[in-house]
């Protein structure tokens, strides 16, 4: 057996469960992964990503050196179309060919080419995509360069694509949006509503702690979901509603309680505001209207309603199928009135749960990396805020922009001239996790100037002008923030590979170039010693995090708000009162999804992630799991396969208004008649290519998880070939 030099206790970079992990390392190479049984988030558990996903650090087409377009490099003008980016067959030199460079070299490119672009078409024209899988001392440092040297609030991440809807709901309704409970409390109550959330392939972890409150507990869960995902197994009741009808759902179990009298009476009239006009409201959502809609019988939805309200502890955790609509806003609300009817808040394992998808994604919004708000989620346009940063960061009074920035939806539909010209993409993958590619293709041929900071050049980073490699968890320090609100460490297990660099690094050269570009006067504001300084620096302005440093976060981290150096942390949230005062029921009304199945296109498909992969693929797809689960499948009905003349692992096709793929069949019950299902991560099957752009008015989230689409027999050849087809490795 392989002794180790060393062993590196770090945090899991995939997923917001949060997982501990420890890298051990023989000769500067990871060789194993494995977990403390005493971690208090997984007690040794962990998924095959947190155990087998690692290997992409190694893999031979990471990028570790700078690089920058060949017409950049020799001082020619920039060259028309974009798309000759993936003419590979063309002779001789090209001028979109990437050529290897220096730090010095690549970022004085960059600095020069957005500082020409700033002067030239100032802050409207600048844009920022942050990451969810970046540290928080990463994304805290990308948005305050955006803000403090660009002043633009243009700064946005993947939340807008997952949770969006979520958070909006939270805040409107209670003034917080995190989690109001860490997951592993499941385990305390007696009910909990799992909604919209296939838990065991998402988190796998906490799919775990439920089976646990199931088996071991005696609790019964309730599962809301279109498919039949494998926690039905365990659930006392499935209602396998059709996508896009929670409203109608959620809003008849309120009637259900309310009718029952199952109303908790002294916490709505000492907790809540709003309770007669909502009472009201739900006249016409009766359990029948509901089954007319979402096709769950009107009896199980009075059980459920029952169970829920009846519990003595209860608990909802949701996930992107309520948030990713057209209508995420008010499907996370109708969840949320469940919770103030029934005083099923603000106690230990009671509370509103919505699972936080990317490893760092409540880390990132806590830091700012959003268009409306500064760390601590302080309103951009609040001038008492605005002041606090500007002291912060040693900027003139009245330097930071007031205005509210755009979303990342928004950001690259802007992309024209008069309009955005210059993105900066740090880790995320708008050509895999945008919904309708192909328009977006358009959008990223729209910008002049785009710079990609990343591992490998994925299917954005190849229309990107210049590409800054930055270092993976395993060469880094800082911190991740998981979905339970608890700050841990992440800590490098070997140097950096090549001449990458991490992400916080890049930034301080970056920043300290433009803000001598700019002509402002120097400040020792990007003079960090350590990501530790840069968190420190943070919490000095945002309370949640006053009392969080790295020395006592060493072990087991601390669960926000942590508001001095002696507090403990907060497990449970809202126990004596909200952040807004008082919750408020907001009334709603029934909204379809954007585009119903029809004669045309049939099903509607329904999209989202599987065990071994992970989002747009840039790193499982690049690790030992694409092994494990090589090739996209779309999940179709037995029922619905036979009519369509389609059998197991035949080639399809897959089509929308908006685009087509081909890739396989799996035949499963696991999907109800009428809806099709397909992962994300496949760049060569993109599921996005069909999805609707359609979007929730307030959260701006795309409706991911429901439009129509036709699927035909397709023929053998017509499969994409993942290493032909695919765009990866070839640039
Ligand atoms: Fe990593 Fe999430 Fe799996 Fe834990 S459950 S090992 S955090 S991917």
């Amino acid at each position: 057996m392989i002794q180790p030099d060393r062993v590196v206790t770090t945090t899991c970079p995939y997923c917001g469960v949060g997982c501990t992990l420890q890298l051990h390392v023989k000769d500067a190479f990871i060789f194993k992964v494995t977990s403390p049984f005493d971690s208090p988030v997984n007690r040794g558990n962990l998924c095959i990503k947190g155990r087998f996903g690692y290997d992409f650090i190694y893999h031979p087409r990471r990028v570790t050196t700078p690089l920058v377009r060949r017409y950049l490099l020799e001082g020619q003008p920039k060259p028309e179309g974009r798309e000759q980016v993936f003419d590979t067959q063309r002779p001789g030199p090209n001028p979109w060919d990437w050529l290897e460079t220096d730090w010095d070299t690549v970022l004085d490119i960059t600095a020069d080419k957005l500082v020409e672009i700033y002067k030239r078409d100032g802050s409207d024209a600048m844009a920022v995509y942050c990451c969810a899988k970046a540290t928080n001392e990463d994304n805290y440092l990308l948005q305050k360069m955006y803000r403090a040297l660009f002043r633009t609030n243009n700064v946005d991440h993947c939340t807008r694509l997952c949770h969006a809807g979520s958070v909006v709901a939270l805040q409107q309704a209670i003034g917080s949006s995190a989690m109001s409970n860490t997951a592993s409390q499941v385990i305390q109550n007696d009910v909990f509503m799992v909604a919209g959330s296939n838990t065991s392939e998402n988190h796998p972890i906490i799919a775990l702690q439920m089976k646990e409150a199931v088996q071991k507990y005696g609790a019964k869960m309730i599962v809301v979901d279109p498919r039949r995902i494998d926690l039905v197994d365990f659930a006392e009741l499935w209602l396998p509603l059709k996508p896009g009808t929670n409203v109608p759902v959620f809003s008849a179990m309120a009637q259900v309680i309310v009718k029952d009298d199952l109303i908790n009476w002294e916490f709505v009239k000492s907790r809540t505001e709003g309770i007669d006009n909502f009472i009201a409201s739900l006249e016409k959502f009766t359990p029948e209207y509901a089954e007319q809609l979402s096709g769950v019988p009107a009896a199980d939805i009075r059980r459920a309603a029952r169970l829920y309200a009846n519990a003595k502890n209860a608990a909802i955790y949701w996930g992107m199928g309520i948030s990713q609509l057209s209508h995420g806003t008010a499907s996370a609300l109708a969840l949320i009135h469940l919770a103030f009817l029934t005083g099923h808040i603000g106690r230990e394992g009671t509370g509103l749960n919505p699972l936080r998808g990317q490893n760092n994604v409540q880390g990132a919004s806590d830091m700012g990396a959003m268009p409306f708000h500064y760390p601590g989620y302080m309103r951009v346009d609040n001038e008492a805020n605005a002041a606090k940063w500007e002291k912060a960061w040693q900027i003139e009074p009245g330097g930071l922009s007031r205005k509210l920035g755009l979303t990342t939806t928004e950001i690259l539909a802007h992309a024209h001239p008069g309009g955005i010209r210059a993105l900066y993409i740090m880790g995320e993958n708008p050509m895999m996790s945008e919904p309708n590619l192909n328009e977006t293709r358009k959008h990223m041929q729209e910008l002049e100037f785009l710079v990609a900071q990343d591992l490998f050049i994925n299917e954005s980073g190849a229309f990107a002008d210049v590409f800054l490699p930055a270092t993976p968890f395993a060469e880094k320090d800082g911190t991740f923030t998981n979905t339970d609100r608890r700050v841990q460490r992440v800590r490098a297990a070997q140097a950096p590979r090549g001449l990458a660099r991490p992400d916080w690094e890049i930034l301080c050269s970056l920043a300290k170039r433009l803000e001598a570009r700019l002509g402002y006067r120097k400040t020792a504001g990007w003079e960090y010693d350590s990501p530790e300084q840069v968190l420190r620096e943070m919490a000095s302005v945002n309370p949640d995090y006053a009392g969080i440093t790295y020395e006592r976060i060493e072990e087991t981290g601390l669960i926000y708000p942590v508001p001095s150096m002696d507090h403990p942390g907060t497990p449970t949230l809202f126990t004596e009162s909200f952040p807004s005062g008082r919750g408020k029921f907001i009334p709603l009304d029934y909204v379809p999804i954007m585009e119903e199945a029809d004669d045309e296109y049939p099903f509607i498909l329904t999209t989202g992630r599987i065990l071994e992969h992970w989002h747009g693929g840039t790193m499982t797809r690049n690790s030992s799991l694409n092994e494990a689960y090589p090739e996209a499948h779309v999940e179709i009905h037995p029922a619905d396969a036979e009519i369509h003349g389609i059998t197991e692992n035949m080639a399809v096709r897959v089509s929308s208004r908006r685009g087509e793929i081909v890739l396989r069949a799996a035949v499963t019950e696991k999907t109800t008649v009428g809806v099709v299902f397909i992962s994300w991560h496949f760049a060569e099957a993109a599921a996005n290519l069909l999805t609707n752009d359609a979007l929730d008015p307030q959260a701006k989230i795309p409706e991911f998880k429901a439009c129509a689409v036709q699927v035909f027999p397709a023929r053998e050849q017509e499969l994409p070939n993942p290493e032909t087809q695919t765009k990866r490795g070839r640039y």
